[in-house]
């Protein structure tokens, strides 16, 4: 079924990285806007210039890139509803606040912070630990409910501080259809009277957040679940200044896998990466992210899990978003990774595992590793991984120290060495041939083929895992092998005999 096409936003505020969190919520922004023919715009909050950091946003758009999402509007894109920074928007939050206050709807508090402070003192019970700033207490403070109009007028022209706040009435219930929790209520009584403008004339969140989204035209807002107690604040505003509120939906919190809500510390403890970046640099494909976290909060309703973005975008449905908190795994994007790395070509696994692989034996060519990463593809987790196969470019330094003691036998280095010699005179050397060529030693020797094959793989590749032996073996080319099972004859022959007597 296709909707009217949105527009949506992505609405960070640049105070750190851009965590993985905030992917989700950008991705699942992108899905709606591009599944309605729709419009993706990002939009930097950053009112708050006490946590602004300067490179915060270079990093949303690394991000967002990386993972694919392109941004429709934004402050690099431009767009008609610009600018996309709130800093630069500073008329329109002060124009909107004074529409509230001549509404009614706000109101100027000149309070400092030793006199709010005092007043949560005087309040202060068991009953209560944590007083607000509200309707039973706004009474008692120097605000323009209080002061007469000259007053007030006489401390703004004295340059007194003051802020704007808003005034919430108690005894309503404020009702509204969230697209994932459906029907959400809250008794005003319970909200404070939120600060709307700060003392340096710099609109908080809400206010911002209320004028943007109106301004903006945005019909759908996606965001996170902690995000869902300020919806009454903003529904008071958008009715004091006569706007209608976007549809609204809140994803499920991200939870650690030992539980409680995944917080920066949680995660660090367990390991898990936090921002995007360290996804980046930890090797994993963006494809396999996006895939995660498309499934961290939604599903398709149906057992398909492996998804490509495209598929995202025609599966992706607003209410098939869960309400409850989803655990992270990250053996789930291990396995997600493994499957994205097994779709791509060899030629884009190659490219990608290139970096990692070089680094371990120096530059490789094209057409060969293409050839090792399509033998391999089926064994990654991480593109990386692949330079643990550096054996198909150099020949092993050391063995397999477990994989020796268990495999390496009186008669091994005699078998590799009959081996190497059988290979030599072989015509073919291909995957058939080596393995016949085995087989028959194996016969001649009265030897179980096991007791070759696995000192072959010691001796070829230093490991004992790996891909099929034979295509292993073709692949590294027959003079290469031919030295190395030699090579490792020679070498291991007389180890293993030396250390056998001390190993009881
Ligand atoms: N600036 C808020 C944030 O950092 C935006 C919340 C919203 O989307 O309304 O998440």
């Amino acid at each position: 079924m296709m909707s009217d096409p949105v527009r949506v936003r992505f609405a960070p505020s640049p105070t750190g990285l851009l965590h993985i969190g905030g992917l989700r919520t950008a991705l699942y922004n992108y899905l709606l806007a591009r599944q309605t023919g729709g419009t993706f715009a990002l939009r930097i909050e950053d009112t708050d210039r006490s946590r602004f950091v300067e490179t915060a946003e270079q990093d949303i758009l690394d991000g967002l890139s990386w993972a694919g999402l392109g941004v429709d509007e934004g402050p690099t894109q431009g767009g008609d509803a610009g600018p996309y920074r709130q800093s630069e928007r500073r008329d329109l939050y002060a124009d909107a606040a004074q529409r509230l206050l001549d509404a009614g709807a706000a109101y100027i508090a000149f309070d400092t912070p030793d006199e709010i402070e005092a007043m949560k003192e005087r309040h202060r019970s068991d009953a209560n630990p944590s007083p607000r700033y509200g309707h039973s207490t706004r009474d008692e403070m120097a605000t323009s409910l209080v002061l007469e109009a000259d007053e007030v007028a006489r401390r703004i022209e004295a340059g007194d501080e003051h802020v704007v706040r808003l005034k919430v009435d108690p005894g309503e219930t404020l009702t509204f259809t969230d697209r994932v929790r459906g029907e959400v209520s809250f008794d005003t009584i319970e909200v404070d009277d939120q600060v709307l403008v700060k003392s340096d004339g710099m609109p908080t969140y809400h206010l911002a957040n209320v004028v943007d989204d109106h301004e903006m035209g945005i019909t759908d807002v996606i965001r996170g679940e902690e995000w869902l107690s300020s919806v009454p604040k903003h529904l008071l505003m958008y009715r004091a200044l006569g706007w209608t509120p976007p549809r609204l939906a809140h994803l499920p919190l991200i939870m650690s896998p030992t539980g409680g809500k995944l917080s920066k510390r949680s995660a660090d403890r367990l390991g898990i990466p936090v921002s995007v970046s360290q996804y980046v640099e930890a090797g994993y494909e963006p494809e396999a992210v996006v895939n995660f976290l498309a499934l961290l909060g939604w599903n398709p309703g149906t057992e398909q899990e492996i998804f490509d973005l495209e598929g995202l975008v025609q599966a992706f449905d607003v209410e098939r978003i869960g309400k409850s908190g989803v655990q992270f795994s990250l053996d789930k994007l291990d396995w997600f990774n493994g499957q994205h790395l097994r779709a791509l070509d060899p030629e884009d696994l190659a490219r990608r595992a290139r970096p990692a692989l070089e680094d371990a034996v120096g530059p490789v060519e094209d057409g060969k590793l293409v050839e090792v990463a399509s033998l391999m593809r089926e064994r990654l987790t991480k593109a990386s991984d692949l330079a643990d196969a550096a054996y198909f470019f150099v020949a092993p330094e050391s063995y397999d120290e477990k994989g020796l003691k268990k495999r390496w036998k009186d008669d091994s280095a005699d078998l590799v060495a009959a081996y190497a010699d059988a290979l030599e005179a072989e015509d073919a050397f291909t995957i058939e041939s080596t393995e016949a060529t085995m087989r028959a030693l194996a016969e001649a020797r009265e030897a179980g083929f096991g007791r070759i094959i696995h000192p072959v793989r010691l001796a070829a590749t230093g490991t004992t895992a790996g891909a099929g032996m034979f295509e292993t073996l073709v692949l590294i080319g027959r003079d290469e092998t031919t030295q190395r099972l030699r090579r490792a004859a020679e070498v291991l022959g007389q180890s293993v005999a030396v250390r056998r007597p001390t190993e009881r």
